[in-house]
């Protein structure tokens, strides 16, 4: 089968022919490929990011927001069958840990994690386990909701960690509006406070603003938008601030935006987080980490799209195309998600 593999950091990716997955355990379960989202992590890890914390060997196959047909199941597995309509829970978990049985997926104590530190969706098949499988609704496809498998599912996450925080007359600001961000801003209308989403991209922003941000403001290299931004919240900077990119230097100015007691969640990331910690305790902000969610957050995210409650944006791109998807996201060509399609 095709499948496109990081062969060396630095380097491209290569589109290899190699063999189909197998089963391996009871609970294994073979993932037809419909759709699989390209997502910056993916540029991360040819940058070598990930070499460190994933201890991958090359060559492997990249690709974690997959959705597609069930293809094969173990002899284990009796709830699923050839056909099925599914989309993957990024993380193959054990089921048995601990924060397993709390429903934590992303802190079980033995999971791997496909296209970090196994072979991934960008490719014909995948192999996962049944614990990470959900079904789709009749109304959906897989190329309509694969980039909410990681994308919309950290989107949900954060915004689920911040809303109960949030209250009418509070201030968000959402940095970047990009794959993720323009997912988190239609989740964060909902939560009451007044949005302020900032971006370097105008297409992006207008974008945000039709999905649901109050306020769009422009980012540029110079700080002057830092005050547009304050403008807005009246001088008194934002209750929380949530940073889609968390690279180039948005750290640095989004803590600016951010109220005494605030809370800064970072989701995207690749730069390192510079901040006297003098400005840490005597102003009482708080950094709060963000890795994809649970499996019910997913499930959950299902239903809303199976209600029609959560509009993806997309750009498909053929599976020969990769190259051509990876260009566009770091040009910032695409908007919304861009997709491969087998
Ligand atoms: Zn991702
Ligand atoms: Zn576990």
């Amino acid at each position: 089968m095709k499948a496109v593999r990081v062969v060396g950091y630095h380097e491209n990716l290569r589109m290899d022919d190699v063999e189909k997955p197998e089963l391996k355990g009871p609970l294994d379960v073979i993932v037809k490929i419909g759709a699989a989202g390209v997502c910056r992590t993916d540029l991360h890890i040819l940058e070598g990011q990930w070499e460190e914390k994933a201890q991958v060997k090359l060559p492997y196959c990249i690709g974690h927001e997959n959705a597609g047909w069930v293809d094969q199941v173990g002899e284990g597995v009796k709830h699923l069958k050839k056909g099925d309509k599914v989309i993957l829970h990024p993380l193959m978990t054990c089921g048995l840990c601990r924060a397993c049985r709390f429903g934590d997926d992303v802190h079980c104590e033995d999971s791997s994690f496909p296209g970090i530190n196994v072979d991934g969706g960008y490719a014909e098949y995948l192999r996962t386990s049944a614990r990470s499988v959900i079904k789709l609704d009749d109304s959906l496809e897989p190329a309509d909701v694969a980039a909410l498998a990681d994308a919309g599912l950290t989107a949900y996450h954060v915004v689920a960690k911040a809303a109960p925080k949030l209250r009418p007359g509070n201030f968000c600001v959402i940095i970047g509006a990009g794959g993720l961000g323009h997912i988190g801003i239609q989740y964060e209308a909902v939560s009451g406070a007044t949005t302020i989403v900032v971006d370097r991209n105008p297409e992006a922003l207008a974008l945000a603003k039709k999905i649901g941000a109050d306020h769009t403001v422009l980012a540029k290299d110079d700080d002057s938008f830092v005050k547009e931004v304050l403008d807005i919240t009246k001088g008194k900077a934002a209750e929380a601030v949530i940073d889609f990119v968390a690279e180039g230097g948005s750290t640095k100015t989004g803590v600016k935006m951010l109220r005494r007691n605030g809370d800064y969640y970072i989701v995207g990331y690749g730069e390192d987080l510079q901040i006297p910690t003098i400005d840490i305790i005597s102003t009482e902000i708080n950094f709060i980490g963000n890795l994809v969610g649970s499996y019910n957050d997913l499930a959950e995210l299902m239903e809303l799209a199976a209600q029609g409650k959560v509009n993806l944006h997309t750009q498909q791109y053929k599976l020969d195309d990769f190259q051509k998807a990876i260009d566009d996201l770091t040009n910032g060509k695409v908007r919304g998600r861009a997709i491969l399609v087998p």
